[in-house]
């Protein structure tokens, strides 16, 4: 996946006309599902294309069904530039969040517009593998029959707390939901039974994707993203490009270890992070027991001004910033983007974070913005829609012929898809 919406790549070295087309016709494509509505003359503006290649381009888009042309508002002399926009109804994509007490789910239209959301409460305890799968598959039901007739899938994308195997989508592990070797993509795409790409992501990978792409990192192209929450979750895009690693399992932030000879984490190390930081060690912090109370309580006290409770998170905090100075000191992020429960909690710990926090950073700590998460809980979804879209936008026209079942070599059956990440 090509992360961003900067200004398009040139292809000028390209080989063939096709491939020229096809990168002008995503960078045009790109800018309107990132950017919305745009007058012909902002795109000839952006993309830096002339004005009968916009016209052009946008003539074929307008053919595949996936932008519309309406006459612009007069201004001045002349006639007014026709104003291009994406079709909402003309692609979508599926995307879900499983957590331990719920499965979020989001139809996302092309111009990444939310159709539809649900979130649902596990019927059974989320370890229940074949539970969960039910309950993704029923949605996909529900949220399809729900789609334009006309729409095409391009993909579906699952975003899961714990670390996945690219590209195959295999959980090797997530202790929040007690899962372990789990080929989640292979049982819904049996549960489905369709043949439409289906990626499987960790939840830090696909929150990172989403606030750079379209919350609080827009326009940045270093960012780190922290979730926290049963687990602490930990994404990376450097220079614009979603940082992997060679199994996909870069950014486990959660088990840094940040405190030898610690509380036992659930990976079954002593000492991790997140055994520090994650909701149940805010809930101890607070003086309430995490069998009996959730984080929302923790939210709740503190919205009251409950001493006890602001005290406690404050503790946490310092824990907050001594982990998060590490991870700045080795990827030198311009902004880091706190998200879940201590992005809810920040504005409380903000003072005792930012001490532990400058202790061990030197110069880069001024460059790193510290800021709350835009997208909230719904980053997820945001970032595994994206990820689903990515094929459409590198490829418009060969991925929605091979959708829609009328390429000719494009048409192989079941894909379980990577989640990539290009560079520009
Ligand atoms: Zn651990």
């Amino acid at each position: 996946m090509r992360l961003g919406s900067g200004p398009p790549v040139r292809r000028a070295d390209a080989s063939a006309q096709d491939d020229v087309r096809r990168a002008n016709l995503s960078a045009v494509l790109r800018l309107l599902h990132f950017h919305g509505p745009a007058t012909r003359s902002d795109l000839v503006a952006s993309t830096g294309f002339n004005r009968s290649t916009v016209g052009s381009l946008t003539s074929e888009l307008v053919k595949l069904g996936l932008v519309r042309e309406r006459p612009g508002e007069v201004r001045g002399k002349g006639r007014p530039s026709n104003v291009v926009e994406p079709v909402s109804t003309s692609a979508h994509v599926l995307a879900f969040d499983v957590t331990t007490s719920t499965v979020g789910a989001a139809r996302v239209g092309l111009g990444g517009y939310m159709l539809q959301m649900r979130r649902r409460l596990h019927s059974a305890p989320p370890h229940d593998v074949p539970a969960v799968v039910e309950l993704i598959a029923t949605l996909v039901a529900e949220m399809q029959a729900r789609a334009h007739p006309a729409s095409v899938c391009l993909g579906i994308a699952v975003s899961v707390p714990g670390s996945v195997r690219q590209p195959d989508g295999l959980v090797r592990r997530s202790p929040p939901l007690g899962w372990y070797e789990v080929h989640l993509a292979d049982l819904l795409r049996d549960a489905i039974g369709d043949d439409v790409p289906i990626t499987v992501g960790n939840d830090g990978d696909l929150g990172v994707v989403a606030e750079y792409l379209r919350g609080a990192a827009r326009g940045e192209r270093d960012v780190l993203y922290v979730r926290g929450e049963a687990g602490v979750a930990g994404g990376v895009v450097v220079d614009g490009e979603l940082l992997k690693g060679s199994g996909g399992y870069a950014g486990e932030v959660g088990h840094l270890l940040v405190k030898p000879g610690g509380r036992l984490c659930s990976c079954g190390a002593k000492g991790c992070w997140e055994a520090e930081v994650g909701d149940a060690a805010v809930i101890r912090s607070v003086g309430r027991d995490p069998r009996e109370s959730d984080i929302e309580d923790v939210i709740n006290d503190v919205a009251v001004g409950n001493r006890r409770a602001i005290a406690g998170v404050r503790k946490t905090g310092e824990w907050v910033g001594l982990g998060l100075a590490s991870l700045v000191n080795i990827f030198n992020p311009r902004i880091v983007v706190l998200g879940g429960t201590i992005g809810a909690l920040y504005p409380t710990m903000e003072a005792t974070l930012v001490q532990g926090y400058a202790r061990t950073l030197g110069p880069n700590r001024e460059q790193a913005l510290l800021v709350r998460s835009e997208l909230a809980s719904d980053a997820q979804l945001v970032g595994a829609a994206e990820v689903a879209f990515a094929d459409a936008l590198e490829d418009p026209a060969g991925t929605l012929d091979a959708r829609r079942g009328t390429g000719g070599e494009n048409d192989e059956p079941a894909q379980v898809h990577e989640l990539r990440a290009l560079g520009s």
